[in-house]
């Protein structure tokens, strides 16, 4: 049995509605899913009663993009509950400093001659935390680029033309706040912070030192091998393995839920050991 612990709906920047992403994962047998959706926790109760319909397992959760000494880092918190808390406390704070980075992405795709407004952007968000996976998506619409990792590559991406940057909690910071508010904090894909193989090992340490309790092992994008060496690396340091999809629907069209690229299967354990360092 396998277990998919990082999905996006259409809260945030996937395309399905919560209740779509349990009933997928229900249709696979799995054996719990988590919403991971970015900064934002308005799709768990949805996501929840229909889990309890279902009977399946739910995680909720939000994936949070913080600072990092090599640069940015998405870390998962899992167990984040809608209502008042230390990090909930925070997520609004987050979703307006996107609200003024779109802005000004848009800004700056207007000064580089591209027909494209505010209103289009918030048109294909819907409600929920608008992020750059809408721009992009507007872009392909208007036959600027032909794909939304095209519109990254071209516009979008850290260090291209119309990036713009937005305010982030620090690493360390976020893991704390995770854990005030009974969560547990993950690095989501590694591979994004940790740079080549050979930086794991070293990067793996410091997220220990930040607070982080697990990293994210079985991602779509690593080979099998890889998943299982992280997960080793992992438990070196102390930290659990995880592991999920990324699935965001038609805004990552190759990725499809608890299975990825076709060959992931994130085992039980994860969730397991997810459940058992949940603070107490
Ligand atoms: P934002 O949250 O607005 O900063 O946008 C970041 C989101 O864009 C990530 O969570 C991914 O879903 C997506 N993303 C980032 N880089 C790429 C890329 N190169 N191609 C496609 N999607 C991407
Ligand atoms: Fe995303
Ligand atoms: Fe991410
Ligand atoms: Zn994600």
């Amino acid at each position: 049995m396998a277990v998919d612990l990082h999905t996006h709906s259409r809260v945030s920047d996937g395309s399905d509605p919560p209740e779509r992403i349990v009933d997928l994962a229900a249709e696979l047998r799995l054996k719990a899913v988590a919403l991971m959706d970015h900064d934002i926790l308005d799709g768990i109760p949805a996501a929840r009663a229909r889990a309890e319909e279902v009977g399946i397992p739910f995680v909720p959760g939000t994936e949070l993009s913080v600072e990092w000494p090599t640069g940015r880092m998405h870390m998962l918190a899992y167990f984040i509950e809608p209502g008042p808390g230390p990090l909930q406390d925070r997520l609004q704070g987050l979703r307006d400093g996107r609200r003024a980075r779109n802005r000004l992405i848009v800004e700056a795709l207007q000064g580089l001659g591209i027909d494209i407004t505010g209103e289009e952007v918030a048109a294909e968000a819907g409600e929920g935390a608008i992020g750059r996976p809408h721009i992009a998506a507007v872009l392909v619409r208007k036959g600027v680029v032909a794909t939304i990792a095209g519109a990254f590559d071209r516009y979008l991406a850290d260090g291209r033309p119309a990036y713009r940057p937005r305010p982030r909690l620090g690493a360390a910071e976020a893991a704390r706040l995770t854990g005030e508010s009974g969560g547990v904090a993950v690095v989501a894909h590694p591979h994004t912070v940790a740079g080549d193989s050979e930086g794991f090992a070293a990067a793996f340490e410091q997220f220990a030192d930040a607070g982080i309790a697990g990293i994210e092992c079985h991602y779509s994008e690593y080979a099998p091998e890889l998943r299982q060496r992280l997960a080793s690396l992992a438990g070196r340091y102390g930290c659990i393995a995880t592991g999920g999809s990324d699935y965001h629907g038609t805004y990552k069209p190759d990725l499809r839920l608890g299975t990825g690229r076709g060959d992931l299967a994130v085992p039980d354990a994860c969730y397991e050991a997810l459940l058992a360092a949940r603070p107490r």
